[in-house]
């Protein structure tokens, strides 16, 4: 137990606080500075074991009282301090004694953004290579060379892309250490102008990508190194290109084939019909005979997707569905009956019943 730390400010509760909140304050942060998280990063191993003592004092009973009486949040009538004189407290103190004074001040300064920003994103708070690890840290040594980070971004192709190949150009955004801060957001106190305090800025780059013939959806291509800048020499992270094809709802495929079901009427069915149908390409006219069955199938000779060396095409499968209109007249239903007058026909006269 060190009397000189305040437990309470390293956990960033109240002097008053229960078991619950000390409990909850110590998961939220242990979470946060857990070095299976933070590998590597100094600054977050020594937070996570002094997060780690200063649960252990408070939430033993005993420890927390002889913590209490030492620290001065005892007062005199054996009450617990309040918020307030806690506040009072800690303001004289300071948490890490060994430190000079210099270090002290912005580690103290550091340490308070660290407490109110902790729902923040901790990498963005300590980035691996800031100034305030480097001043926590015991010794100012050079922070090693960091990869950049990847960055994934989604093509869409039509499906002749997708079958054929493709030349695209991609847009990205991607970041790099600030050239003037170094990533450190503040030149002399102030928050850095070039990249107005974040530390990294972002620029654009068009790239040409060439996407194979015969990709398939969900594939990923790699670009090496073409990710983000990175750190302290560090090499770039990669780009993927997440393909997508577009997929027109109608169509399904098998290889160069393609296959498509098309609704039409009764009476297209019945007397036959020339009809609009779905390409790959836009829409082609065909024509279906009198008397075409539902699922019947037509095959339209090379209307499906061109093979990429030889150019020829596979064929187009239409598979024909008979629609009848909703919300039929009086007058519709009275041709109906006219027409099952006309014709018996029993199209499950084939099917054997029991009973
Ligand atoms: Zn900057």
């Amino acid at each position: 137990m060190n009397k000189d730390k305040d437990y309470y400010k390293i956990l960033g509760i109240a002097a008053d606080s229960d078991k619950k909140e000390i409990k909850k304050a110590y998961r939220q942060l242990a979470r946060k500075l857990h070095p299976d998280i933070n590998p590597g990063n100094k600054f977050c191993e020594e937070k996570f074991k002094e997060v780690g003592e200063a649960y252990s004092i408070l939430i033993d009973d005993k420890k927390r009282l002889q913590y209490d009486i030492l620290r001065g949040f005892i007062n005199n009538t054996g009450s617990r301090a309040t918020k307030q004189t806690q506040k009072a407290y800690s303001t004289q103190t300071t948490s890490v004694p060994q430190k000079t004074k210099k270090e002290n001040k912005k580690f103290n300064a550091n340490f308070e953004f660290f407490f109110k920003g902790f729902k923040t994103e901790f990498s963005k708070i300590f980035p691996q290579n800031s100034t305030e690890k480097k001043s926590y840290g015991e010794k100012q040594k050079k922070a090693p060379p960091q990869k950049g980070e990847d960055i994934i971004t989604e093509i869409s192709i039509t499906i002749t892309e997708a079958q054929n190949g493709t030349i695209r150009k991609v847009n990205i955004l991607r970041t790099e250490t600030c050239v003037k801060c170094k990533g450190k957001r503040t030149i002399n106190g102030s928050s850095c102008n070039n990249c107005s305090g974040k530390g990294e800025t972002s620029s654009y780059k068009q790239l040409s990508v060439k996407i194979p013939a015969k990709v398939k959806e969900g594939s990923k291509i790699r670009l090496i190194r073409e990710g983000n800048k990175g750190i302290n020499s560090g090499e770039n992270g990669d780009l993927y290109l997440l393909i997508h094809i577009i997929q027109n709802s109608c169509f399904t495929f098998d290889g160069l084939h393609v296959f498509c079901e098309i609704p039409v009427t009764p009476t297209e069915a019945a007397l036959g019909a020339e009809i609009q149908v779905p390409a790959i390409n836009g829409f082609i006219n065909m024509k279906i005979p009198a008397e075409t069955r539902s699922g019947q199938k037509f095959k339209l000779s090379g209307e499906g997707l061109p093979d990429a060396h030889s150019g020829k095409r596979g064929d187009q499968v239409i598979t024909v569905r008979i629609e009848l209109p909703s919300n039929l007249t009086e007058k519709e239903k009275e041709l109906y009956k006219e027409l099952a007058k006309m014709r018996k026909f029993n199209p499950r006269e084939h099917l054997i019943f029991e009973k």
